[in-house]
């Protein structure tokens, strides 16, 4: 169950965090993974080696995702070495922290780039590859429970609420558009999970114990929690999962 033996994936922000527990898990599933990354090439690089370790094909590239050239270059270098690309994880993503009514416009359209437009650019070029295969394909992209709707608003970081938001319905819109084509797109929504981007809150043990107090599960979620639930929307299995979100909080949006 679960197999992804010689599926090649781009995993967008593998070098830390939630992409590179994402990275590993699909590894370990039996894919060969491309470690995007934007400026920790070091990082990237210790991935890759471990990726490499478990027996399977694996290299790292830089891009911004928030310049379509870059992309391109990383999705047709990618396409060239190893043919094809049969699993996308949207991965890559800038949390911001400022009061609404301070909130420079640079600070705004830095989070939006990254956050829509990487993604985006990143489904665009990819999704143009996997419809010329005419092979299933599988499209991931990292949300948040911070997308509104059922989630959390985000005060302080209100451009962060709203692209995260925005990637929920760029998930349902495209994997209505994408179906006819064998390529599903679903959106993972993570909980507070473990990793540098949220170590402000993690760090500070009062906000972490409320945190986990308020989480039926009674812990902070780690990057491998969101790497199994990657595998199995990348997997075979969930052919009939297209457009829709997975909630992984520990119950936290239960309660
Ligand atoms: P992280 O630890 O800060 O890692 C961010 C990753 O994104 C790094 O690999 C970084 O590359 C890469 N990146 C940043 N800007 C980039 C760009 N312009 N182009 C390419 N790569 C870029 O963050 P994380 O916590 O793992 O978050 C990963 C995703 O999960 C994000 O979309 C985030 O919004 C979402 N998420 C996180 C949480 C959480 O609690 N952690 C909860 C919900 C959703 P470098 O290493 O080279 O800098």
């Amino acid at each position: 169950m679960f197999d992804l033996k010689n599926r090649k994936a781009l995993v967008t922000g593998g070098s830390r965090g939630i992409g590179k527990g994402i990275a590993i898990s699909l590894a370990k599933a039996g894919a060969d993974v491309v470690v995007n990354y934007y400026s920790k090439v070091e990082e990237a690089e210790a991935v890759v080696s471990e990726i490499k370790k478990l027996g399977r094909q694996s290299y790292a590239v830089k891009a911004d995702v928030s310049i379509r050239e870059e992309v391109v270059k990383m999705v047709n270098e990618m396409t060239e070495k190893w043919g094809e690309i049969n699993i996308l994880i949207n991965n890559a993503g800038l949390l911001g922290a400022a009061p609404f009514t301070e909130m420079t416009e640079e600070e705004w359209q830095r989070v939006l780039n990254v956050n829509v437009n990487g993604y985006f650019h990143v489904a665009q070029e990819v999704a143009k590859q996997m419809v010329a295969q005419k092979k299933d394909g599988r499209i991931i992209n990292i949300a948040s429970i911070a997308s509104g709707q059922i989630g959390i608003g985000t005060p302080m970081s209100v451009h962060y609420g709203t692209s995260k938001g925005a990637i929920v319905a760029f998930s349902e819109s495209l994997a209505g558009e994408l179906a006819p084509y064998g390529i599903n797109v679903n959106a993972i929504a993570p909980g507070l999970i473990e990793t540098d981007m949220v170590a402000g809150f993690t760090s500070n043990k009062t906000v972490l114990d409320s945190f986990i107090a308020r989480t039926p599960k009674k812990r902070a979620g780690q990057p491998e929690d969101i790497g199994y639930a990657a595998v199995y929307l990348a997997s075979d299995e969930a052919d009939y999962v297209t457009g829709t979100v997975l909630y992984v909080d520990g119950g936290y949006l239960a309660v």
